[in-house]
């Protein structure tokens, strides 16, 4: 048994642009009615697979970053959570490095900073 990898990037950008194009083989409308309902279209095909497309630049960057979007949101997740966590070990160190044990009551600078860091980085 194989696992087989998951698309790249680069391939789920290809395909959302295969999917977005539109091959129209002659409809009623004006070619630029046509255009106007179908921002982008299929230029060129070979063995029936889009490989070349033309369109409105909008309507390119949206289906590009329709598949794009969600792995930044993911990664600035990720990234936000990584940076929370070493965010909050550090105040815990500093916490622990600079307060004795018996002065902790009422003294919280270690969250203090870990709050203004929080505030400068995200
Ligand atoms: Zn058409």
């Amino acid at each position: 048994m194989t696992d087989t990898p998951p698309p790249s990037l680069r391939d789920r950008i290809a395909a959302s642009l295969r999917t977005a194009a539109y091959d129209c083989d002659g409809c009623d409308l004006t070619e630029r009615e046509c255009d106007d309902q179908h921002p982008i279209q299929a230029a060129v095909l070979h063995h029936d697979v889009i490989t070349s497309v033309y369109g409105d630049i909008d309507a390119i960057a949206a289906a590009v970053l329709a598949v794009v979007q969600p792995e930044i949101d993911r990664l600035r997740a990720d990234l936000a959570a990584v940076r929370d966590r070493t965010l909050t070990e550090a105040a815990e160190v500093l916490r622990q490095a600079t307060v004795p044990a018996h002065q902790t009551d009422g003294l919280d600078a270690a969250a203090d900073i870990l709050d203004a860091a929080r505030d400068t980085t995200s």
